[in-house]
């Protein structure tokens, strides 16, 4: 099957993850993660919209007695808000005593995970782990504690496997970067 069947957006130029290459990585997370849990039950926690899909991967690529999802939803921080971002959909479950995960597409300036990461560890987790398919390490401002990491990218925009573009692209199997021209 070709994984560029899907054809690039005009405001592309490559791809740079193939749906294959990205299949194979979620894999090796979801095995790592398996034996780093061995036994244990694990709540996998994303904040929408950008992580649905990866976490909808990884969760049937990790080999435990049970795993749960529950999801949140935060507003962009404001330039000048110092990384501050407001809850808009919180957890429907009690995440106390349990081994939480939170999955992220991208780790960027680090602030939005920063954030969650703090609200999560002030619920009372038995452990909390962060797991990215995304780093992009030389634009980071919050210095956020990455378990897990699937692909190091440089500082550019890209779009695809739930990360969008003003809304759009995130249906697209693969990952691709905007063409120069259209970065802001
Ligand atoms: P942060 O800067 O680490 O707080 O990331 C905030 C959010 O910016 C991420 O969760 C993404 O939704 C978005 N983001 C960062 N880089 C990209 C990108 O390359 N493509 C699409 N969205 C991105």
């Amino acid at each position: 099957m070709s994984t560029t069947a899907t054809p690039l957006p005009p405001e592309c130029d490559k791809v740079i993850l193939t749906a294959e290459q990205i299949s194979l990585k979620v894999g090796e997370l979801g095995q790592r993660i398996s034996e780093d849990l061995h036994g244990r039950e694990a709540v996998l926690v994303t904040v929408l919209r950008g992580g649905l899909f990866f976490l909808a991967d990884l969760c049937r690529k990790i080999d435990l007695p049970d795993v749960r999802i529950d999801f949140m939803a935060v507003s962009q921080y404001s330039p000048g808000s110092g990384g501050a971002v407001r809850v808009t959909k919180d957890l429907t479950d009690d995440i106390a005593g349990a081994d939480v995960i939170l999955v992220e597409d991208v780790v960027d300036t680090g602030l939005t995970v920063n954030y969650v990461h703090s609200l999560l560890t002030s619920r009372g987790p038995a452990s909390l782990r962060i797991c990215t398919l995304l780093d992009k390490p030389v634009r980071r401002i919050a210095d956020v504690p990455i378990d897990y990491t699937g692909f190091e990218l440089p500082d550019h925009f890209v779009v695809g496997y739930g990360l969008d573009l003003r809304g759009r692209y995130r249906g697209l199997p693969y990952i691709a970067s905007l063409r120069d021209e259209m970065v802001m």
